[in-house]
């Protein structure tokens, strides 16, 4: 890895951040708080939050096995992914390398960013392969992006592929987790003493049933948690996100139970559309959702969409023409699918 002053954007290596009313008193026991132009009425909603969310941030340590210092919680996984453009990439010069297809929005960060976005594509099994990313790399690519479990693929990336990018390319590589909760692979975040190039994302909104409160994860060197740190909002999880996320994680149990439901669920899905004479085929998964190759994914897509049924429909993404992808749901949902499928007239 090159030095991190030479891979981050000038301007944000010297910037002196903004310093909040309640970053400037440390360490001492306060109770009259005059400092930030609160309303002194309708408690407790009347306090600006804890900018580094420190309380939540202990409580995820031990869920997750993270040091607190190597967190970032963001708005969601989108904002770690902008801040990372925002961060190490200059508009109009920089560039990064993403594996092809994946997540949408490490391209769309990356328009809004106006840094060259390069796609390298999948195989025919939809693997990576760590020469081809690092192939197009040059001096001026920044991060290299890949999603394990993969998004709309659904299958975990080989892990020697992806340790080969790590332990080869300059930059920082982002392995997005979004989905390592249903996977059998043990999650690259535990790998994170060894890479100091790694930045690994994960989020509240899948395995852990909270996509309403928007919070994300970004687990990384406390270095780059301190760029994060200095570029972000100063208020950027709200009150009322800190304090369900707080719920979420001391339920935790729930969660394994819920991951075990939907994993059996996905078998049986997986199962029944084989037998689906719309059906061509059922790609490997290891995440919450499958992707399927029908006779006609348009056609079916609006045929479901007309029974209040919705799949997402990825035709026009690389390699996937003609392919749906199915998030597996409660026993119900999925049942309602399936008969509505096996009803379809080809
Ligand atoms: C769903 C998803 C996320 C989650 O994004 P949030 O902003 O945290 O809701 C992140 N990455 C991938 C690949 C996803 O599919």
């Amino acid at each position: 890895m090159k030095p991190l002053e030479q891979l981050v954007r000038p301007n944000i290596w010297s910037l002196a951040p903004y310093s909040s009313a309640r970053d400037e008193y440390s360490g001492h026991e306060a109770h009259v708080f005059l400092d930030a132009n609160e309303s002194p009425y309708n408690t407790p909603m009347n306090r600006y939050p804890d900018p580094l969310q420190r309380e939540l941030k202990e409580l995820m340590a031990s869920v997750k096995g993270i040091p607190a210092n190597y967190t970032f919680l963001g708005n969601g996984s989108d904002e770690a992914i902008d801040l990372l453009y925002r961060c190490f990439c200059r508009p109009g010069v920089d560039n990064v390398v993403a594996i092809e297809p994946t997540y949408g929005m490490y391209r769309v960060c990356a328009d809004i960013n106006d840094v060259d976005y390069r796609p390298v594509l999948l195989d025919e099994h939809f693997q990576m392969q760590a020469d081809k990313l690092l192939a197009a790399c040059d001096d001026k690519t920044k991060l290299v992006w890949i999603c394990s479990p993969n998004n709309p693929t659904g299958n975990d990336m080989n892990r020697e592929e992806v340790l080969k990018v790590i332990s080869k390319f300059q930059g920082i590589v982002v392995v997005d987790e979004a989905y390592s909760d249903f996977s059998r692979q043990r999650p690259l975040r535990f790998e994170l003493p060894q890479h100091p190039n790694l930045v690994v994302l994960n989020t509240m909104s899948k395995a852990w049933a909270s996509a309403a409160i928007r919070l994300g994860m970004a687990f990384a060197s406390p270095d780059i948690i301190g760029l994060f740190n200095k570029v972000k909002y100063p208020y950027n999880i709200n009150q009322l996100t800190q304090q369900q996320a707080m719920t979420a994680l001391q339920a935790r149990f729930d969660v394994e139970a819920w991951v075990q439901l939907i994993l059996r669920e996905r078998v049986q899905m997986m199962d029944a559309f084989r037998q689906l004479p719309i059906c061509k085929e059922v790609f490997p998964s290891d995440a919450n959702f499958f992707l399927t190759r029908v006779t006609d994914a348009q056609a079916i897509y609006n045929y479901l969409v007309e029974q209040g049924i919705i799949v997402r429909n990825r035709h026009r993404v690389q390699l996937c023409q003609n392919c749906l992808r199915i998030t597996v749901g409660t026993r119900n949902e999925n049942t309602e699918l399936l008969s509505a499928l096996r009803k379809f007239e080809v």
